[in-house]
């Protein structure tokens, strides 16, 4: 699968200055748009900090505090800011890859009691649907081979690895849950494998 470079400017951003890539994957209707924030010189022999952002339309845009998304993403991007350089892939799979509105209705369900992992199941989904392939082919387009990974997602790492990208050093991304996202995070943590320490 090939990912294409096409468009590259410059983003300045309240946690700092970052190229702004656009990236487009498949053709025609069913073509894909992943937008890259970068920062610094990245080279084959870096091992820059890359954060795969997995879109949430209501953590990272509205501030929800049902999940952590939105402070992660704040979190990488002051980060990379004061590390001088790393990488912020926008993996365009909102809802875990079940999409925007399938998440709105996991939420309705999430409201009546059940978890996020069951909510998935009811609607038919598996509990993660996610595809980090191309975000893999896009760190490899960026000539980095090597990378440290501010993540606290298992799948994500292998996800790399297996597509021949080392992961020297996986760096926590932890927030610290707030009343409506503490269930939300100690199923992520029971149910879905991901290393948190604070719930
Ligand atoms: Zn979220």
């Amino acid at each position: 699968m090939g990912v294409r470079r096409i468009a590259s400017s410059v983003l300045p951003t309240a946690h700092g200055e970052f190229d702004l890539l656009g990236y487009e994957v498949g053709t025609g209707a069913v073509s894909e748009s992943y937008v890259v924030l970068s920062k610094g010189a990245l080279t084959a022999a870096s091992a820059p900090l890359v954060r795969i952002q997995s879109q949430c339309l209501t953590g990272d845009v509205f501030g929800s505090t049902r999940c952590d998304c939105g402070e992660q993403l704040r979190v990488a991007m002051q980060r990379i800011q004061t590390e001088g350089q790393g990488v912020i892939i926008y993996h365009p799979e909102e809802g875990r890859g079940i999409g925007l509105l399938n998440k709105l209705r996991a939420y309705e369900l999430q409201d009546q009691g059940v978890d996020t992992v069951e909510a998935n199941h009811r609607l038919g989904f598996d509990a993660d649907e996610r595809d980090y392939s191309v975000c893999a082919e896009i760190v490899k387009d960026l000539g980095i081979s090597r990378v440290r990974l501010l993540s606290n997602n298992p799948g994500k790492l292998k996800a790399l690895e297996d597509a021949g990208v080392r992961v020297l050093e996986r760096i926590p991304i932890e927030i610290s849950p707030q009343g409506s996202s503490r269930n939300y995070l100690k199923t992520k943590k029971e149910k879905l494998g991901h290393w948190l320490n604070q719930v």
